[in-house]
């Protein structure tokens, strides 16, 4: 508890802390004490507990210690790094006058401070809190009443981006898991919901509920129209009323979080659903596109194929990555700029080099805005331009240039070649971090501030001049003229020699200061005067840099939408450079991609597990994979567009699986794909499962997770889905996985249509190929050796004859005694045949009896009686008169 704030006993410091921290309950507060943050009460214990550094005590507060701890400014970032990575919030309080203005008020006076900043996971702009290739979203979410459809704003106030979306609550868990946001915000009436609740939680990312007030929807237009300052949004575009809401919000959230700054955010743009492949969230992590299954970004997809070499590069490889695309034209258009960079490899080597000296603008750019900037974002942008200019020359000189690279090169010269001379005239070669340092104004640039450098480094040269003569006058050759920031300049003698000056008549020349260990300190007249000269020579000198910074800032932002335009412009060349180089040295080729149903990959490999095989010296075997329905040429059969995959343990059947998602993916992202030819009719969603004992990152019940998530895919999936299931059903009882991972076949097969590949154990799944005519088996290839089983990695036609569970287990390293006796239970299970159910069930065709019950087996207890079946066994629809059928419908009802 902190008590009463004007509480006789609590000192003005602490009252003044108090004030402001009741304000910010749900935040640790840095409050600004000179050099230092400082953190008090619970603050101080969490934050040291969090931050792993010392806690002390100062003073008391009603009778107890006040705890507290601090962190450096000049260190701040780091420590606010790590207390945001932990989902902590904080709020910046600074000093916001002259301590000596509170000194001169005298008594028990404290400087103002005030809140100039809350640092929030969706709010960050520091280059050092960021992730260089990774979007920094805040999103928004808002909902109307009695309503299922969501509002969904996205903003990157690190980049100026923002966009806004309507969905269905159905698809709201794909569209955040492609936004991937750091920080979700929205209101607690929404947030009470569990059902939401859990969505946003599943995101993972720090959730926010806010008051109803950020969230009021009758408030939402006008706020968006105050904060962009016009009067009607129609000039936007139109935005549904859900949509205005959740910007709203958005922007009501950042103007609490940034306190008097105001970012520059673009207008705001409708995000394409319809236009991307939808992607859940469990398939993203499944296909590991951006984080592993273990949360590395090493071992990723993105981490495979990202080449960029600038940040941009990087996030916008990440985005296009996230949203694949579903226009054939569309991707055509990102193709032909990937094919362009391939065809002449020395220019594309060239843009690369150029590129690479491009910093990163568009952050530079939002940091400036946020009066945030230092000198070194002033050069961002003078670099970042200048590099503009040479990739625009060098893509304007080059021919055949696509659509795609002329409008990133048109774009990348539209900002004037003034304002880069400009910045390049004004900046200094050596530039600090802080503008507050000075320095950063080149030599020569503004005649007044050389004037007052000048005066400064006369000054410099007077005091040591003065050491001198000092030194001479009184005899001492010691004597040495110092600085510091406390006494400012001063002399330094002996202890012995500054007792005699204690004395006249040295005493009326030199005024002591400080007497140290075996030194003593003296001022002089004329010592004080200089130091007058010189600190106000240094002040005006920083205060005409601060005035040049200004001026340039202002002319940045100024054409800040041209050089945003710039930056992305940018950003699309690096990326199609990137995937060119990809494409070039990996052998990578260009997908055909339309609108038919085809899918012919020839040649095909997985981009991440190649490179790992590749680091240890092995090589890939590639596998072909057609799922497009029709026979293979010169065959008459075959050719089904669902595939059901056998074969052992670690023979490759998860790997084959992922790697056509995977192509599939690239190939509508606009990338070249690894494999030798590559036909892919447009996937609208792409669905990713793996069997429960492969999904050790969930809490909860495996089994449970796994059939959610299957329900989803059958109730959800068309035919232009391709659904990738993996070893569904096994994380039961074997004849009740069996029997769903056939109706879940059979589901797709019949109901949803669906272009699938279905890797399972169990064998008797391939008996479904004798009914189901659009299903093909295929089976990875192994041999044995010596008692070994040997993996060829190679996809073939056909079945798989047994698992060779045994022979893995060995190769794992199970006891010999253990392997032995395995193999006997073996043989015995095998001579009590399993073949017998599954025969019926496939006898049983034309199936689509997804009810029915396992047949009896020996061993296995006999099914219930079903006499609605049999009732309805004995009914003949066809000799039925209308009366007669009706009179059975009832008589069906009363069955029990
Ligand atoms: P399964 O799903 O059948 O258990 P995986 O797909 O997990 O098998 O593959 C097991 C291992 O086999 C992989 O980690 C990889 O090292 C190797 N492997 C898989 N496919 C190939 C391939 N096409 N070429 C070479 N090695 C492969």
């Amino acid at each position: 508890s902190v008590g009463t704030i004007d509480d006789a006993r609590v000192t003005p410091m602490m009252q003044q802390y108090l004030g402001i921290k009741v304000q910010y309950p749900d935040c640790l507060l840095f409050y600004r004490m000179g050099d230092f943050y400082e953190l008090f009460l619970d603050d101080a214990e969490i934050a040291a507990k969090a931050l792993n550094i010392v806690l002390t005590k100062r003073g008391k507060h009603q009778g107890e210690d006040i705890a507290m701890c601090g962190v450096p400014v000049d260190r701040s970032d780091d420590y606010l790094h790590r207390l945001i990575a932990l989902g902590h919030r904080v709020a910046v309080c600074e000093q916001i006058e002259d301590p000596a203005e509170a000194r001169k008020r005298g008594g028990k006076s404290v400087v103002k401070r005030a809140v100039v900043r809350l640092v929030t996971p969706g709010t960050l702009t520091e280059d050092r809190l960021l992730e260089p290739s990774r979007a920094n979203h805040l999103v928004a979410l808002s909902r109307l009443a009695e309503s299922d459809v969501f509002g969904v704003a996205a903003v990157d106030i690190s980049t100026g981006s923002f966009t806004v979306a309507e969905t269905p609550s159905g698809s709201l868990p794909a569209l955040l898991a492609r936004l991937a946001p750091s920080e979700i915000v929205l209101a607690d009436a929404l947030h009470a919901d569990g059902v939401v609740a859990d969505m946003v939680a599943e995101s993972k990312a720090a959730v926010t509920p806010v008051a109803r007030e950020f969230a009021e929807a009758g408030l939402a237009e006008r706020r968006l129209r105050d904060w962009y300052g016009v009067e009607t949004l129609d000039g936007f575009g139109r935005f549904s009323r859900v949509e205005i809401a959740a910007a709203a919000t958005a922007v009501a959230y950042v103007t609490r979080t940034q306190v008097g700054a105001r970012p520059q955010l673009q207008a705001p743009s409708r995000i394409e659903q319809s236009g991307a492949m939808e992607i859940d969230p469990a398939t993203r992590a499944n296909l590991e596109l951006t984080r592993t299954l273990g949360g590395e970004r090493a071992g990723s997809l993105i981490d495979a194929i990202d080449q960029t070499v600038t940040s941009a590069g990087g996030r916008l490889l990440a985005e296009r990555l996230a949203a694949p695309l579903t226009d054939p034209a569309a991707i055509a258009e990102r193709l032909d700029a990937v094919t362009w960079t391939l065809v002449d490899g020395a220019t594309r080597t060239r843009l690369r080099a150029l590129l690479k000296a491009a910093p990163d603008m568009a952050r530079a750019l939002s940091r400036l805005a946020l009066d945030r900037g230092g000198p070194r974002d002033l050069a961002a942008l003078r670099d970042g331009l200048s590099a503009a200019r040479a990739v625009a020359g060098l893509l304007n000189s080059a021919s055949n240039l696509p659509a795609e690279l002329l409008a990133a090169a048109a774009a990348a010269q539209a900002v004037g070649q003034e304002l880069v001379e400009g910045l390049a005239a004004a900046l200094a070669d050596d530039l600090p971090l802080q503008k507050r340092d000075g320095g950063f104004v080149r030599r020569g640039y503004d005649p007044r501030l050389e004037e007052t450098r000048a005066l400064r480094d006369e000054t410099r040269s007077v005091i040591a001049a003065l050491q001198g003569r000092y030194a001479e006058e009184t005899g001492i050759r010691t004597l040495k003229v110092k600085h510091n920031s406390v006494l400012g300049f001063f002399i330094e003698v002996s202890q012995a020699t500054g007792e005699s000056w204690l004395k006249p008549p040295q005493n009326a020349l030199f005024i002591h200061r400080q007497t140290m260990a075996g030194a003593m300190r003296f001022a002089t007249v004329e010592l004080s005067e200089l130091d007058q000269r010189i600190a106000a020579a240094a002040g005006q000198a920083v205060a005409l840099e601060l005035a040049v910074f200004d001026r340039l800032a202002a002319a940045v932002l100024a054409s800040a939408p041209a050089i945003r335009a710039a930056a992305d412009g940018l950003a699309a060349i690096d990326v199609a450079c990137s995937l060119g180089e990809i494409a070039a040295s990996r052998s990578w080729v260009r997908p055909s991609v339309d609108t038919s149903l085809a899918f012919a990959i020839q040649g095909g490999r997985h981009p991440v597990v190649e490179a790992a095989l590749r680091t240890r010296g092995k090589g890939f075997v590639a596998n072909d994979c057609d799922l497009s329905g029709t026979p293979p040429r010169g065959q008459a059969k075959g050719g089904g567009r669902i595939a059901v995959v056998t074969g052992p343990n670690m023979a490759g059947k998860s790997t084959f699986l992922r790697q056509n998602a995977v192509i599939a993916l690239l190939a509508q992202t606009g990338s070249f794909v690894p494999a030798t030819s590559a036909h892919i009719g447009i996937v609208d969603r792409l669905f990713s499962r793996v069997g429960a004992a492969d999904d050790l990152a969930r809490g909860r019940s495996t089994f449970m997770v796994e059939m959610v998530e299957t329900a989803a895919i059958l109730n959800q999936a068309g035919p232009r889905a391709l659904v990738i299931l993996d070893e569904i059903g096994r994380g039961t009882a074997t004849f009740d996985g069996l029997s769903i991972a056939w109706a879940a076949v059979e589901h797709l097969h019949e109901v949803n249509r669906s272009r699938g590949l279905f890797a399972t154990h169990y064998h008797e799944l391939t008996g479904l190929a004798k009914s189901l005519k659009r299903l093909q088996n295929l089976t990875m290839r192994v041999t044995e050796w010596q008692g070994d089983v040997v993996f060829l990695h190679e996809v073939l036609p056909g079945a798989a004859d047994r698992s060779y569970g045994i022979q893995v287990a060995k190769l794992a390293g199970l006891p010999r005694a253990a392997i032995e006796r395995a193999r006997s239970v073996l043989a015995q299970l095998e001579a009590t045949s399993r073949a017998a159910p599954v025969a019926r069930l496939v006898n049983d065709l034309p199936l689509f009896a997804v009810t029915a019950p396992p047949a009896p087996v020996a061993g296995f207890a006999e099914p219930r009686a079903d006499p609605l079946r049999d009732a309805l066994d004995a009914i003949n629809p066809d000799e039925l008169t209308p009366k007669a059928a009706l009179d059975a419908l009832y008589a069906l009802k009363r069955v029990r």
